[in-house]
């Protein structure tokens, strides 16, 4: 047999396609990886913020629920690889790694490189050869063996893996290539859309606080309010006087109705909108809506404080403090500046003594920070997406050894499938566990 005859062919040097390398060389087979970029891991090491977030500390049940109703999909491959096993593996190649209040397990070190060069020594003991700057062209199958072209060569392999990664941060070397060979091989392709992605807004205000980081902060996403009954409109195009109704604040169930999302947890204010990992997490329903330009975040920026309580705070520092002037009176938990923009939103000159201040202009005040409004005018798209939301349809995977239900030997994992979690090492460990249990059946 030709020395280009590998027992399979690993496309994609990211998460999931080292763990599928590393975990069919551990059995003996004789594994390639061909990565495009010139580089190893590139989004290892972008990620969590160049600190690397490598899983999330939960069972596994915690990680399925990280991915709505596609996490039923990852049972098998995390019954065969959980989260403390990519802990132990990293360990065992020297880096430590520790647990954050939230939950996120990053290296002790802080450093992604060390995960990204532990990974790529781990697949290099077991034998398994990795090439990095050889994009795959083309792919074919013919009787039982594929064909892989690069620019320059064309190699034969018994199984094939495609772990190409999604289609967001294009200039990382994901666009998308492994869609298309999926759809070649006859796979659905599930329509992709950004997830994980900063949301723009057209606020001047929220643009001026960029730099800003507020924890918790509450978010919640909802789609414009249905078109009105024909009755309602005068047939010249204007719709019925809705003033009335959108002075009235909607009731509970309709709230329930037009509301996409709801998460709590880190905002950051940015020159374009907002990032931060709420709203990385809210920013699937925003990026899949239809109308993304017309949504509304309502944002309560103090959730840990009563609406009640906060009014009480108010006016008792207004009675002990009657001289004291707006601009010290919010909680100084909150950024300064944040609270020069509140004040300025509920039309308060920060110079206005605590003794003139309305119990109305208190409440409006509060009205600003705890249920602030804000126009949704699209996301960062793939450009800036942390995840691509669809992909190979999950139907048509086998989810107990990540082998096509249609070709026999053809094998994917990561993000390439149609499945995208929640911030919080989540998607670093659906790559780890499905790369290793394709591995385990090439
Ligand atoms: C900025 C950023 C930060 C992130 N932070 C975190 C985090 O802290 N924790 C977390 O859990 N998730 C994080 N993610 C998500 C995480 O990076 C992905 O879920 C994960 O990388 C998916 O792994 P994968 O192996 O499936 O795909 P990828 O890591 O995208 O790897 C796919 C690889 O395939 C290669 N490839 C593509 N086409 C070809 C071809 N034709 N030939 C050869 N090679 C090809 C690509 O170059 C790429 O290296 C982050 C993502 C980004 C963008």
């Amino acid at each position: 047999m030709s020395q280009d005859f590998w027992d399979a062919i690993v496309i994609g040097g990211g998460a999931a396609g080292l763990l599928a390398a590393a975990s069919g060389a551990e059995r003996g087979k004789k594994v390639l990886v061909l990565e495009k970029n010139s580089k190893i891991g590139v989004k290892i090491l972008m990620s969590g913020g160049t600190r690397c977030n490598i899983t999330h500390d939960c069972d596994i049940r915690g990680i399925i629920a990280a991915f709505g109703k596609q996490g039923n999909f990852l049972h098998s491959a995390l019954a065969a690889f959980p989260p403390p096993e990519i802990v132990r593996k990293l360990e065992a190649q020297g880096v430590a790694t520790k647990i954050e209040a939230t939950g996120k397990i990053f290296p002790t070190s802080d450093r992604a490189i060390d995960v990204r060069d532990a990974l790529v020594r781990w697949v290099q003991q077991v034998g398994a050869v990795i090439e990095a700057g050889q994009p795959v062209l083309r792919l074919s199958k013919t009787g039982e063996v594929f064909e892989v072209e690069t620019e320059d060569r064309k190699l034969n392999c018994h199984s094939l893996v495609i772990a190409t990664g999604g289609k967001s941060y294009p200039g990382c070397g994901t666009t998308g290539d492994g869609y298309a060979w999926a759809e070649q091989f006859g796979h659905t392709i599930i329509p992709t859309f950004p997830a994980l992605t900063p949301i723009l807004t057209g606020e001047e205000w929220v643009t001026r606080l960029k730099g800003i980081t507020l924890d918790p902060v509450e978010v919640q996403v909802y789609q414009p309010d249905p078109p009105l009954p024909a009755k309602a409109n005068d047939g010249l195009g204007h719709q019925g006087d809705r003033s009335a109704e959108s002075h009235q604040p909607p009731s509970a169930k309709k709230s329930r109705k037009m509301m996409l999302d709801q998460r709590r947890g880190s905002l950051l204010f940015t020159h374009w909108g907002f990032s931060g990992p709420v709203i990385l997490d809210v920013s699937r329903e925003v990026a899949r809506h239809p109308q993304r330009n017309q949504l509304r975040l309502v944002c309560d920026f103090l959730p840990q404080l009563k609406r009640d309580s906060f009014l009480e705070q108010l006016l008792e520092k207004k009675q002990l403090h009657p001289k004291q002037t707006a601009s010290h009176l919010l909680p100084e938990s909150l950024p300064r500046r944040f609270q020069e923009e509140m004040l300025g939103l509920a039309h308060i000159d920060p110079a206005t003594r605590n003794a003139d201040l309305s119990k109305q202009k208190l409440l409006s005040l509060i009205d600003c920070i705890k249920q602030s409004q804000i126009a949704v005018r699209g996301t960062l798209g793939f450009e800036k997406a942390e995840v691509t939301s669809g992909g190979v349809s999950l139907a048509e995977v086998d989810s107990k050894n990540m082998q096509s239900k249609l070709v026999a030997n053809l094998f994917f994992a990561g993000e390439v499938l149609d499945l995208d979690g929640r911030i919080g090492g989540y998607n670093f460990q659906s790559a780890f566990s499905t790369g290793y249990l394709a591995g385990k059946w090439v």
